[in-house]
């Protein structure tokens, strides 16, 4: 499952977990296994939303005792369980607890029991934009917004299995992608891993792609009218979908917005299989979300469908392949849907080299990735900036080598076929890249080892992206902005960290001073940062200074040849986009 967030800024900036899932688990259903039948209910007082009633029928466990578990914590949010109300069960002898999230149930072996139980909601309020955390269940009289983590309450029962049955008056407006497996048993995993929403204030809007549907539920207002979010979500999935090719099943993509004003842009994307869950401040820009649904959209098929991922401490080693030709995919896709414009491509692949060109991290070998996935911003986007880079450069190596024949696209889908074939076999996707690429005569050891594995500089060749596109690389100072921006943002504003006769101490910064800082910089050295403060009369001080460290780096960037026609316009995106 994954989550990446967007928060005041074009570059993703995520905090991602296992990337895995994606797929309802293929598991063979003996005749006697334990099937969990839940049925979910909204209860109401009058016309309003006030929980949702949930029974699940089930066999007791062989030895007598069965242990249930109760929504506990996930992605930082902690105690779920205080949502969970009046749990009852019919055939139990006893109900123990065993702390917060645990209920021991002792009862005849394998007794039919049914379990009873509220989930109430975690806000008397619409959520603010301090407040979205889509992990927690917001049920509001005209609307509900669940995730599976915070809903389920399930047995540890081995084996056991899920069937799922949403119980309301007829016409109540609900969407969850667990209606996708209605009345089939389904791996435990995938009835947790989803999202349900509902309630008259909900828009649900279908459109069929191909040989299955698209479902966009809307919570919310927003700066883009519901036919525009339909229709550009419709157009990513179908291009996703007419890259990969095959049949696919049906998807959900639920939206939802915070109340008030915001005070700055906040967007957070949560995948769940065969749904994706977005929350965010109502101003988001359509830019923001068609980014963030393309890259996360992707994910359907990278890297799960591709070979997976490294397990375990190991996954992030595997984030330059899942994350990071996702986000060069999602480039190319954009551009070759027509949603990108040339120039927002240009722009989209500027922000990724400056941000990467800027990075102190710049050079972390993979093993760091791997070591400090957490350290901050730097180290997590690492992965996503260097693989997309690589894969450009692969891409452009592959048409070189075959004359225009052969790029990227032509490895990874034979890299889907290969992965289908041999299943569990398969090796993960990074791996069977290189194995991949080397079958389509290009040997990409040497870079793997040098710029993934080492961290070495990844650089764009001169006309990675056609004769419309070149690459200007030039030395830059590195992006360093004099004292310790993210620790001083944690901080409320108040500067710590300022490092002596740097930029900001220059500029007439010190160290205690409270600044209000907006937005990120984005490691560019060039632009410069500004930062207002208040003076001891109470007046506003302002200190402004480019952020340009002692070291040099090196900076590429697109450079789109100026005057084109709207004919070579065209030209330019096709022989691009590919
Ligand atoms: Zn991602």
């Amino acid at each position: 499952m994954n989550h990446d967030s967007y928060s005041g800024r074009l570059v993703s900036r995520l905090f991602l977990g296992g990337l895995l899932l994606l797929l309802l688990s293929d598991v063979c259903w003996a005749a006697d296994a334990n099937i969990v039948a839940f049925d979910v209910s909204p209860a109401f007082e009058g016309q309003n939303l006030v929980a949702l009633d949930v029974t699940a029928t089930l066999r007791a466990d062989a030895s007598g005792t069965t242990t249930f578990l109760l929504p506990d914590q996930d992605r930082g949010v902690s105690d779920l369980w205080k949502f969970v109300k009046d749990i009852k069960v019919d055939g139990a002898q006893s109900i123990i607890e065993d702390g917060p999230a645990k209920r021991i149930v002792k009862s005849a072996a394998g007794a039919a029991l049914k379990l009873h139980y509220r989930i109430v909601s975690a806000f008397d309020h619409d959520p603010r934009e301090r407040e979205l955390d889509p992990y927690k269940p917001v049920l509001r009289p005209g609307w509900f917004w669940i995730f599976g983590e915070a809903l389920f309450v399930y047995p540890d029962i081995a084996g056991a299995s899920a069937q799922f049955h949403w119980n309301a008056p007829r016409g109540y407006p609900f969407a969850s992608n667990l209606e996708h497996a209605l009345g089939r048993p389904m791996a435990m995993n995938d009835l947790i891993q989803s999202v349900l929403v509902g309630g008259p204030d909900m828009r649900l809007f279908t459109r069929q792609i191909g040989d299955a549907s698209l479902r966009v539920a809307m919570i919310g207002q927003y700066s883009f009218t519901d036919d525009d979010f339909v229709s550009w979500t419709s157009r990513i999935v179908e291009g996703e979908r007419k890259f990969w090719g095959g049949h696919e099943g049906p998807f959900l993509v639920t939206l939802a917005a915070s109340a008030g004003v915001p005070r700055g842009t906040n967007a957070s994307g949560d995948g769940r299989g065969d749904a994706f869950a977005i929350e965010t401040t109502p101003n988001i820009a359509t830019r923001h979300l068609e980014s963030l649904l393309a890259h996360e959209y992707f994910h359907t098929w990278n890297p799960a469908r591709l070979g997976g991922m490294a397990q375990g401490a190991q996954e992030p080693s595997s984030y330059w392949f899942s994350e990071g030709f996702t986000d060069f995919y999602k480039r190319r896709l954009l551009l070759r849907m027509g949603v990108y414009s040339l120039a927002d491509f240009v722009t989209d692949w500027n922000l990724a080299l400056t941000e990467y060109a800027g990075s102190p991290v710049r050079l972390a070998p993979n093993s760091e990735i791997v070591t400090r996935p957490w350290d901050g911003n730097d180290m997590h986007d690492l992965p996503y900036l260097r693989g997309s880079i690589m894969a450009a450069r692969w891409d452009h190596e592959l048409r070189r080598k075959s004359r225009g024949r052969r790029g990227l696209d032509d490895v990874m889908l034979a890299m889907r076929a290969d992965a289908a074939r041999f299943g569990d076999k398969s090796p993960i996707a990074p791996e069977l890249f290189v194995e991949m690429a080397k079958r389509f005569g290009l040997d990409v050891h040497a870079d793997v080892e040098n710029v993934i594995e080492q961290g070495k500089p990844a650089l764009l060749p001169d006309n990675a992206f056609g004769p419309c596109i070149t690459i200007a690389t030039k030395p830059v100072p590195k992006f360093d902005p004099g004292f310790d921006l993210v620790a001083t943002s944690r901080n409320g504003g108040t500067v710590v960290g300022l490092e002596p006769d740097g930029p900001a101490e220059r500029a007439g910064m010190k160290e205690g001073m409270h600044i209000a800082i907006e937005g990120a910089p984005g490691n560019d050295s060039q632009k410069p940062l500004a930062y207002t403060y208040l003076k001891a009369d109470g007046s506003e001080g302002r200190i402004v200074f480019k952020p340009e460290g002692r070291e040099m780096t090196t900076l590429q960037q697109l450079v789109l040849a100026p005057n084109l026609s709207a004919e070579q316009r065209a030209q330019c995106s096709k022989s691009v986009a590919g």
